[in-house]
């Protein structure tokens, strides 16, 4: 139940698919995660915010003779979406879900970072490609779970270690190749002290071509997994389940989570109190079954909710609205319903009404169903956690994007070595590989990152024992797992 929940939530989380298509109110050519082909009409970022867009021209009356579902659904397909999520950002088109980026291509869930590529959930970086879930890191490439960091390349779960490559869970390191669960260390290969010419010839070797890289990573897959694991990741936690935690308070199976207190199944949030099965919700207070809610407050059962709004029901795409059922694009609204202006008084009436109404067709507090998500199963962030092929995805009642590519290609790009698919290496990050003195990707950037999101483990918490002391513990790490897997006690006693 709670993961065929969150796959519909993240089936409505389309971060990373860019496609070109003209602005349904200007005609300028803009940057889109709604294509061209899309049966949902979508405003450039200047005409969507416009005060002259009104989103309750698409208003209407709620009928007691239809599913709720199905009016929303014909709302949705009626009124005026945004192009992308973005703000406050300089000369970056390709970016979604993130604000106070600089020079970014390809970027997504991430913010305040520059001359960056092809990541997610990045956060205060600068000159780094092909990295997810990583902060304050500069020159870096491949980085996953990785803070503090320089120079580095295909390093997991590090901080503070400085050109270094293959990496894991290591801290405090410099010039470091292969190694694991080591502390404050320099010159090191595989775990054992080399010199730093030694390290520096191996550097060359793998920085050489991609291939070797490639071997390598899989030697290093190999070697990693006979050293001990952290059970679950924590940081300064009380009473808490899930991975990924830093600071928190009475967390009950949450994921990356930073500050938060009082959530049940919730990911991705800092500062989040009091929240329930829900994706997106930093700052957000009292929300449950939402994705993307950002700075809000007692909003259930809705996507993407830019900050300062309250008493939201079945909302998409609102903007500092408050107390409005089954709406679309709004912007300063108060008691509306389907798009449409009601008086207070009406509003409470009509909501009582509505919510009989869905107890009666079987809709009674559902999120959103499948079928109308106005996303492709396969380009949205559903597909990184929950895969499934073509025909899965359409017998379960998705959507489906063929020939899917998160990038716009154009002809006469070079092909990824392992799908086939067409890719393209601007000129900007060319000159970052330079930088780094990394030769070029021979992959597209829908295969980097799935092998990005293959080094994390699922967002799921198993019981097993720790492999030393034999005590119950909580883990994103499953009994299947080669790994060795340690309480936090003993696991410090082997570092
Ligand atoms: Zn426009
Ligand atoms: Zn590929
Ligand atoms: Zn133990």
């Amino acid at each position: 139940m709670y993961h065929s929940n969150m796959q519909n939530l993240y089936a409505y989380r389309n971060e990373r698919s860019f496609h070109k298509r003209t602005c349904d109110k200007c005609g300028k050519s803009v940057v889109s995660i709604f294509p061209q082909d899309s049966v949902y009409k979508a405003y450039c970022n200047d005409c969507w915010w416009h005060d002259q867009f009104d989103p309750l021209a698409s208003g209407r009356d709620f009928d007691f003779q239809k599913p709720f579902f199905e009016q929303f659904d014909e709302l949705l397909k009626a009124t005026p979406l945004v192009s992308l999520v973005i703000g406050d950002s300089q000369n970056s088109d390709y970016t979604n879900y993130a604000m106070w980026n600089k020079n970014c291509y390809m970027v997504s869930s991430s913010d305040y970072n520059q001359d960056c590529f092809y990541s997610s959930y990045i956060f205060r970086c600068r000159d780094s490609a092909d990295c997810i879930f990583t902060s304050d890191c500069e020159l870096s490439y491949g980085c996953v779970d990785t803070k503090k960091s320089y120079g580095s390349v295909f390093v997991q779960n590090c901080s503070s270690v400085n050109n270094s490559l293959f990496c894991y869970a290591c801290r405090n390191c410099e010039n470091c190749i292969g190694c694991v669960n080591l502390r404050g260390q320099k010159n090191h290969i595989f775990n054992k002290p080399a010199t730093f010419e030694e390290v520096d010839k191996l550097r060359k070797w793998l920085f050489d071509s991609r291939i070797n890289i490639r071997r390598f990573f899989d030697d290093f897959q190999k070697f990693k997994i006979k050293f001990p694991h952290k059970a679950a990741e924590m940081e300064s936690c009380d009473n808490c389940t899930g991975d990924r935690l830093v600071r928190c308070k009475n967390l009950d199976n949450c994921f990356d989570m930073v500050e938060s207190e009082d959530c049940q199944n919730c990911i991705l949030g800092i500062g989040a109190k009091d929240c329930t099965n829900s994706i997106g919700v930093p700052d957000a207070e009292l929300c449950h079954q939402v994705v993307g809610c950002p700075g809000n407050y007692g909003i259930r059962n809705s996507v993407l909710i830019w900050p300062k709004s309250s008493y939201l029901e079945y909302c998409l795409f609102t903007r500092a609205s408050h107390n409005c059922f089954g709406c679309v694009s709004l912007h300063k609204n108060e008691f509306c319903i389907l798009n449409k202006q009601y008086t207070k008084e009406e509003y409470s009436v009509m909501v009582d009404k509505i919510k009989d109404h869905m107890i009666k067709t079987g809709e009674s507090d559902q999120f959103f169903p499948i079928a109308i998500s106005p996303f492709a199963y396969n380009e949205t962030a559903a597909q990184d956690y929950y895969h499934l092929s073509r025909d899965e995805a359409l017998a379960q009642g998705y959507k489906w994007r063929d020939n899917y590519s998160a990038q716009i290609v154009a002809p006469g790009m070079p092909e990824c070595a392992t799908c086939g698919k067409s890719f393209k290496i601007t000129s900007q990050e060319k000159a970052l590989y330079g930088k780094i003195g990394l030769s070029s990707p021979d992959q597209c950037c829908d295969c980097r990152h799935n092998l990005l999101m293959s080094m994390r483990n699922p967002r799921h918490v198993w019981n097993r024992r720790c492999g030393n002391c034999g005590y119950d513990v909580e883990s994103s790490f499953s009994e299947d797992m080669s790994e060795i897997v340690y309480c936090e006690k003993c696991y410090l006693k082997v570092v």
